[in-house]
């Protein structure tokens, strides 16, 4: 049996006490009266205002957001193995259509404080759980959350990461693979009929981001038919891999980690693509923009989907201060009447400031647009009510006019 020290006691500021009441998820440091007594990481804590009143109860664990995340305002909820169950099995039932879709077989099955627990998401990956710990906190409950999710499903075998530290940084000081069967290198998933090769023990990322599964889906299905595709920061191909199953003449991938054109080129034969009609590029996406520039090259559809920050020899990136300046550069090689995908998981501004910059770019080099679709996060990947900043996805879908 599984204990818990469920007696530690945090003071939490008056003026705070209400929006914790009121269900908001994360414990935020300014919200803690005294900094100098925090408990352990990992440890559950009862949120008391500054009259010893109850407010909450919570695990203490410092990542990137904040000092921990709420999981009760149930007094008489006890934070046992009974509760990670719950919701666990809660979070299940919330996907069964998933489970019985057997054109995609990889998805989110836990996101976090969307189901009821922050700085913990689980992915599926075809029989495979992927557990992401985000915190020292919430691995310190590693044991009742894997006896929970092996309580609840039939599984292959379980694989975690760690992403610890302060920018959510992969951690590889220990096997990613847990317990069951290890996973074949690499397991094919599908995704609406098209296949994925995943790796779940090869470094931070397993070869495909989850959240993009509706916007793959409609480049494919609406955008790709007789165009060519420039798809940038292309990381594996995944948008290449749709488009070009959707009908188009030719893409063009680009990304500046070389690992891009094996990745890419191996995503491309398992869904039995003509590599030869497609272009896989390893370098700088503002490199190959003046490139492009310069040979007057002009695609139909140009993808966008930076990480929010990245640093490579010459350019530093920010979504948030250069994103008119990519944007810019999109617009100079895409064809009249063509589309440009923006893409964006930057937690640093929402939908608004984001068509402000789409404004801002087609404004300044004097072409109108028109906005076709617009994606946030999908289903499975839930979102908290009361934390919509965690809804960080934005992605939309422009129409270049004259
Ligand atoms: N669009 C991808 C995910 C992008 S992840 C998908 O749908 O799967 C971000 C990628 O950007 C990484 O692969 C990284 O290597 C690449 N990258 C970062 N800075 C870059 C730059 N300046 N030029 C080209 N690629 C870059």
């Amino acid at each position: 049996m599984l204990i818990m020290n469920d007696n530690a006691n945090l003071i939490i500021k008056t003026k705070y006490a209400q929006e914790y009441k009121d269900g908001y998820p994360l414990l935020t440091r300014e919200s803690i009266l005294d900094l100098q007594s925090t408990p352990n990481e990992g440890t559950i804590v009862n949120l008391i205002d500054e009259k010893k009143q109850f407010i909450a109860k919570a695990y203490y664990g410092i990542q990137n957001r904040g000092y921990g995340w709420i999981l009760t305002t149930k007094k008489s909820e006890s934070i046992d193995l009974t509760f990670f169950t719950t919701k666990i099995k809660e979070a299940l039932k919330y996907r069964e259509n998933f489970f019985t879709n057997k054109e995609t077989t990889a998805f989110r099955v836990f996101n976090g404080e969307g189901d009821g627990i922050g700085g913990l998401s689980i992915d599926y990956f075809d029989g495979y759980y992927m557990i992401t710990w985000y915190s020292v906190g919430i691995y310190e409950l590693k044991n009742y959350i894997l006896e929970a999710l092996k309580n609840s499903v039939e599984y292959k075998g379980i694989y975690q990461k760690k992403r610890f530290d302060a920018k959510g940084k992969y951690l590889d000081d220990e096997a990613d693979f847990i317990c069951g069967e290890e996973a074949p290198k690499p397991i094919l998933v599908k995704e609406n009929g098209v296949n994925f090769a995943i790796y779940l023990d090869d470094g931070a990322m397993v070869g495909v981001f989850l959240d993009q599964r509706c916007v793959r889906q409609t480049l494919r299905d609406k955008y790709s038919k007789d165009k060519t595709i420039l798809n940038t920061f292309s990381y594996t191909g995944a948008f290449s891999v749709f488009a070009s199953l959707g009908g188009a003449k030719k893409t063009t991938s680009v990304d500046l980690a070389k690992r891009s054109l094996p990745k890419t080129t191996e995503q491309f034969k398992i869904n039995s693509i003509n590599i030869d009609e497609q272009e896989i590029v390893v370098d700088d996406v503002f490199n190959y923009f003046k490139y492009a520039v310069r040979n007057k090259f002009l695609f139909d559809v140009v993808v966008l989907d930076p990480p929010s920050f990245a640093r490579s020899k010459k350019i530093t990136f920010s979504a948030s201060k250069d994103y008119v300046k990519l944007l810019k550069e999109a617009i100079q090689i895409t064809n009249e009447n063509g589309v440009i995908v923006a893409s964006t998981n930057s937690a640093n501004f929402g939908m608004m400031t984001f068509r402000g910059f789409i404004t801002q770019a087609f404004k300044e080099l004097k072409f109108k647009f028109k906005i076709e679709e617009r994606f946030s996060l999908p289903k499975d990947f839930r979102v908290n009510s009361n934390f919509e900043e965690a809804n960080y996805l934005k992605v939309i879908f422009i129409r270049k006019l004259k």
